[in-house]
């Protein structure tokens, strides 16, 4: 009777976890630590659109500067700039799949640097005026958030450099 007991214990105290794991997996929250790939209606690229306020909440403090109010963290400060693990680099902030590890470089400019990313319709390139010099920004196309600059001086076979802050990335291991 008594091992009966603990049993149904046992029973009770797993049901709520399984509840709250299906409501996790059904929302796909951009914070978790995978994946979440490209949909695409009417052969377009879903986009992600959410308030400032919202963006604020879900991103870290460093996040939100980079990604939304396009700042960049400094050199050789950002976790992923010497990462050489085999992965891909994540929009943290949706969770598309930006860069492969096979496409990085060590550009010794202390940002995570890629030759191309993952398809040519996951980031969106714009012209940028600021700071006195015409660079290209490149941003998810997915959620629109900043993740850095690309320059034509990178390695083949390509020729560009994808200068991207890590505060703009998360890292999914093989
Ligand atoms: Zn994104």
């Amino acid at each position: 009777m008594k091992y009966l007991c603990i049993v149904l214990a046992l029973a009770a105290c797993s049901e709520p976890d399984q509840t709250q794991a299906t409501s996790t997996a059904v929302v796909a929250e951009a914070t978790s630590d995978s994946i979440v790939p490209a949909q695409y209606a009417n052969g377009k690229l879903v986009r992600i659109t959410k308030s400032d306020a919202e963006w604020k909440r879900s991103l870290s403090e460093m996040s939100y500067y980079v990604m939304r109010q396009e700042g960049t963290e400094r050199a050789f400060t950002g976790k992923l700039w010497s990462n050489k693990a085999r992965g891909t680099y994540v929009c943290n902030a949706c969770g598309l799949p930006l860069f492969a590890s096979a496409a990085k470089f060590d550009s010794g400019t202390g940002w995570p640097s890629y030759y191309q990313p993952v398809a040519a319709d996951y980031v969106r390139e714009n012209r940028d005026n600021s700071l006195g010099m015409l660079r290209v920004e490149v941003e998810c196309a997915r959620c629109g958030g900043h993740l850095g600059h690309v320059f034509d001086d990178g390695p083949a076979p390509t020729g560009l450099r994808y200068c991207i802050n890590s505060a703009s990335l998360r890292f999914v291991k093989d």
